[in-house]
C-alpha cells in the first residue's frame, strides 16, 4: 500500500500505531491506520446420494483444477448466505446446508476457511462464469491429483472418511505451509 484509502493523496508509512505491537500501514497526514486482517472463504460440499459435487476452475488461480463450491465472503452476508451463493454461482446449485463440517485456518496466507455439509436440492446444475465443468463424483472417481487447493483435499478425504464409518465428524484446526524438506503441506486437525 502506497497512498492512503481514506484522505486520498497522502502516503503511508510502515509502523507500529501507539498502543498498538504489530507494524501497520498509517497516514502520515490524517493518521488514518489501515488495518488488513485474514479474509474468510466459505464453502460447501454438495453431497447428492454417494456423490460429491465438484468445479473445475475457470480462473486463476489454479486454473483448471478441481475444488468445491467456495470463496471470499461478502461484507454483510453470513457464512451460510456466503457458502450457498458460491454454490450458485459456481455451480448453479441449490443447496440445502445441512451444518459447519470442517473449519480451518490457514495462516501463511491468512485465510480462514468454512465449509458446510450440504444437501444438493436437484440435479439442475451447471457450469457457472467462474467454473470450466462441474459434476457429481464418488469416492473412486474424484480427481484426486488436480485438486485445487490443499483445505479442499482435505476436507474431501475426511468426508469419505466419516462416510465408510457411517458418521460425520466436525473437523476443526490448522493447513500449515508446505516445508522446504518433505514439500508436503502439514495439517493438524482435529475431529470429533
Ligand atoms: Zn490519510
Amino acid at each position: 500500500m502506497k497512498y492512503c484509502l481514506e484522505c486520498g493523496g497522502s502516503k503511508v508509512e510502515h509502523r507500529i500505531p501507539e498502543g498498538d505491537n504489530m507494524p501497520r500501514h498509517v497516514c502520515s497526514l490524517c493518521g488514518y491506520i489501515h488495518y488488513v486482517n485474514p479474509k474468510v472463504i466459505a464453502g460447501c460440499l454438495p453431497v447428492w446420494e454417494d456423490k460429491v459435487l465438484m468445479c473445475k476452475r475457470a480462473i486463476d488461480p489454479r486454473y483448471g483444477l478441481w475444488t468445491l463450491p467456495a470463496g471470499f465472503l461478502e461484507m454483510g452476508e453470513t457464512l451460510a448466505q456466503g457458502a450457498s451463493r458460491e454454490a450458485w454461482e459456481e455451480a448453479y446449485a441449490n443447496v440445502e446446508l445441512d451444518r459447519l463440517y470442517a473449519l480451518y485456518s490457514v495462516p501463511h496466507i491468512s485465510q480462514i476457511y468454512a465449509i458446510f455439509h450440504a444437501r444438493l436440492v436437484d440435479l439442475n446444475f451447471a457450469a457457472g462464469e467462474e467454473s470450466l465443468e462441474v459434476a457429481l463424483y464418488a469416492e473412486h472417481e474424484i480427481p484426486w491429483d488436480t485438486i485445487a487447493f490443499p483445505a479442499v483435499h482435505k476436507t474431501l478425504e475426511l468426508y469419505f472418511e466419516d462416510r465408510r464409518a457411517g458418521r460425520l465428524r466436525s473437523h476443526t484446526g490448522d493447513i500449515h505451509r508446505p516445508d522446504g524438506a518433505s514439500g508436503s503441506t502439514a495439517f493438524d486437525i482435529t475431529s470429533v
